[in-house]
């Protein structure tokens, strides 16, 4: 495969990033600089290796802004490979979704989309090289008898009796494991390294195993499937890749797949190890998130309170402020703890730039102003984003009949409440000062209506001092929708940490999703569509969900308004 020149003499480290988006000067970016600059490689060939197990969860954006950013950083090239080894757990369903999530995130692989399965033929052809060098061997213990075998970090793995069949005797038995002589598990190919290697790795690893299962790629074309340990590395130097960067639990492997080249002697890329990303609130194994979804816990993989890529697109976040997230953790070799509020700082500070502002209640208290003409409507002027002059305005109707939010009224109010209660003034964003002159309640005593009388000399004009603002929608005109709240999916910070005996499951959040069936929006949001995402003001950044249908809007709340990281950044 070519590989894109860059000009060793330009390639610099960026400079220390303090506004958002400037890239953070790491190691990584260090050793590929070096590595150009003393030609070890003549350009960058990265790639992001996915088992199709599962769906991309928040981390592997961490591990695709790494692979595709910093190769496309350098002018080079990145290659998108399913590494699917595994024909038990692999879906079809999985490579598309996958598929779909790195190009959200805004990643081009072009026609550089591979399978580590469409190596099988070349993997196999390798292994009989190991095999005729003397450095592979069939052996015939069971799975248990060799994980016995194996030794421990203090005491040594026991040689394999199999250890020195001859290599003809080798290449006859494996040929006939691929030809499907024997039955499942009953043999293996092991590689002959060290049985008592301080690296448990090294300690004559499967290479193959015997295992009749149809693989999503190549159906029943193999009996024999070769270990992840053993294509990794292959598919990695068969692509030529440059850069081959990997989280840490991978370290303790990068020996083993340095001998597997060695042995046979193919182009040999560097790994680099990072750690992966944990988040506060957060699981992040796919194992577990298949667990919550296969146990109806969450409605789905791309359920908003999800931490995969789909999940939250569909809650409403943009692919830059992941990126920008992704950019701002930075890498670092010692595993460590970001706090969600991070991520979210990175969505507010995205969508304040380039999110629309509109009103909507989302807890609709009736309002009856009756000082207002009947069947009236006034079109008002209201700006769409503060931020960006460029968004301009739109109207928004007023009339008799408003609906406010229930918790911007108090018939009793407690101290330092400047919104709406009996007697009190407010500004309605917008529009005039709103007096609260009566409240109407039912048998009951819930308030159901408030009679209000409103100002006509105070639009856009402030006579006297009022302290609160508060958004409203004109009845006649508001657009129903239903309205999805979310909180974090667990209440503990750390939700795998839990006592012996006890299930991680049980710090699920119960309070996680509170459904609001009756917001009322101003009616320019009447044709919005799944993707589109705005600022209902004073609420949050919420996102049309695609369980939206004509004359039914669904909106998440991507992300409330209050931004206790900001405050953090401040104080630190
Ligand atoms: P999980 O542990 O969530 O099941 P995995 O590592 O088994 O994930 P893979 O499909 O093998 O998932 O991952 C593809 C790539 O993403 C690998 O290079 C892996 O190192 C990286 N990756 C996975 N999880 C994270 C994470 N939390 N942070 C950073 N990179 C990650
Ligand atoms: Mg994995």
């Amino acid at each position: 495969m070519s590989i894109p020149h860059p000009d060793p003499d330009k390639l610099r480290l960026p400079p220390e990033g303090e506004t958002p988006g400037t890239p953070q000067p790491h190691f990584i970016r260090q050793i590929i600089i070096e590595d150009l600059k003393q030609g070890r490689f003549r350009g960058v060939i990265t790639r992001f290796p996915p088992e199709p197990n599962g769906y991309l969860h928040i981390g592997h954006a961490k591990a695709i802004h790494l692979d595709f950013g910093l190769a496309e950083e350098y002018g080079g090239s990145y290659n998108l490979r399913f590494d699917d080894t595994n024909p038990a757990k692999e879906e079809v369903e999985y490579v598309e979704s996958i598929q779909e999530d790195v190009r959200w995130l805004g990643f081009d692989w072009g026609d550089r989309l591979f399978y580590a399965s469409d190596y099988f033929e070349q993997l196999y052809q390798f292994a009989e090289d190991l095999i005729r060098k003397g450095a592979a061997y069939v052996c015939d213990l069971s799975a248990e008898q060799i994980r016995e075998t194996r030794g421990t970090l203090t005491r040594p793995g026991v040689e394999s009796p199999y250890r020195h069949r001859p290599v003809d005797e080798n290449l006859d038995l494996f040929r006939r494991m691929r030809a499907g002589e024997f039955p499942d598990g009953s043999r293996t190919l092991r590689a002959k390294i060290d049985m008592a290697s301080p690296n448990l790795n090294l300690r004559d690893p499967v290479m193959y195993r015997i295992l009749r299962a149809t693989h999503h790629r190549t159906g029943d074309a193999w009996c024999i499937y070769p270990m992840y340990d053993w294509a990794h590395g292959q598919s990695d130097s068969i692509e030529g890749i440059t850069h081959s960067i990997c989280t840490l639990e991978f370290e303790d492997h990068r020996p083993l797949y340095d001998w597997f080249i060695e042995q046979l002697g193919i182009h040999h890329p560097r790994q680099i190890e990072f750690a992966r990303l944990n988040l506060t609130y957060t699981v992040m194994s796919k194992r577990k998130l298949l667990e919550l979804v296969r146990e109806g816990r969450v409605h789905g993989w791309d359920d908003p309170r999800m931490p995969t890529l789909s999940g939250f697109r569909r809650r409403g976040y943009t692919p830059e402020a992941i990126r920008d997230f992704c950019e701002r953790i930075g890498v670092a070799k010692k595993e460590s703890v970001v706090d969600l509020q991070l991520l979210e700082h990175c969505l507010r500070e995205d969508l304040n730039r380039r999110a629309e502002r509109r009103m909507a209640v989302l807890r609709p208290l009736k309002v009856v102003i009756e000082n207002y003409p009947e069947g009236q409507v006034e079109w008002l002027e209201a700006v769409n984003n503060p931020e960006d002059p460029a968004a301009g305005t739109r109207q928004v109707p007023f009339s008799r009949v408003l609906y406010i939010e229930r918790d911007d009224f108090r018939e009793a109010p407690p101290p330092k409440f400047h919104r709406l209660y009996p007697g009190n003034e407010v500004r309605l964003r917008n529009a005039y000062l709103l007096r609260c002159d009566r409240v109407v309640t039912d048998e009951a005593g819930a308030v159901v209506e408030l009679r209000c009388s409103y100002d006509p000399d105070t639009l856009n004009a402030s006579p006297r001092k009022v302290k609160g603002t508060i958004h409203w929608v004109s009845a006649e005109h508001a657009v129903k929708a239903e309205v999805r709240l979310y909180e974090t999916l667990f209440t503990a910070p750390d939700p795998l940490n839990v006592p012996d005996g006890a299930d991680w499951k049980d710090n699920l959040n119960p309070h996680s999703l509170d459904v609001l069936p009756e917001a009322k929006l101003e009616p320019s949001l009447k044709e919005a569509k799944p993707g589109y995402r705005c600022q209902f003001e004073r609420q949050g950044y919420f996102a049309v969900d695609p369980d939206s249908k004509d004359g039914q809007l669904v909106f998440n709340r991507a992300v409330t308004l209050k931004d206790s990281w900001a405050k953090i950044e401040k104080r630190g």
